[in-house]
């Protein structure tokens, strides 16, 4: 099974708490205005990479977490929730997923769905230019939410959405 990435981030701080490998994919039709990366819209861009090769980069880091974003990872559902699945099962790192659908469009739809058992962080919604806010963490306007999907054990970020667990 294959993810098309855009880029692959080792080391970086920018897409949740602490250290974390994040995977950049192709593809987003949400097409939102003022989208901070249109150039991931294209669903024929990047390149292709297996769900193993990326299983063996997110492994090599002993303690990096891992972030999926794009372009909108839900896109390629079936292959990000094998890679989730498996990163779960062989390691113990956290999971962050940074989508433009909410998550009540997730739970309703069985394919994306399946997904969320594996996902720590779901962080959810199209960004709105409107709602725009430099100070938010982690997130671009203030529709968007960080849902925690499993228990945390660190401090909860500022607008952080707790839901019950549903595994
Ligand atoms: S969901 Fe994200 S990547 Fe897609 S258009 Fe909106 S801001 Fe850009």
């Amino acid at each position: 099974m294959k993810i098309r990435i855009l880029d692959l981030l080792e080391e970086t701080m920018a897409d949740g708490p602490g250290f974390r490998t994040s995977i950049y994919c192709a593809g987003c039709a949400h097409h939102c205005p003022g989208c901070h990366n249109p150039q991931s819209w294209d669903f024929h861009g990047g390149r292709e990479v297996s769900v193993d090769e990326l299983l063996e980069v997110v492994k090599a880091d002993e303690f990096a977490d891992v972030t999926f974003s794009g372009g909108d990872p839900l896109y390629q559902v079936e292959a990000f929730t094998e890679l989730a699945r498996r990163i779960k099962e062989e390691t113990g790192k956290n999971i962050w997923c940074y989508t433009g659908f909410t998550y009540e469009e997730i739970l309703s739809d069985p394919k994306m769905s399946r997904i969320l058992p594996y996902i720590d962080t779901l962080v959810d919604g199209p960004f709105i230019q409107e709602l725009r806010d430099p100070d938010l963490h982690f997130r671009g306007s203030s529709n968007q939410r960080l849902i925690h999907l499993t228990p945390q054990e660190e401090e909860a970020i500022p607008g952080t959405v707790f839901v019950t667990p549903f595994k």
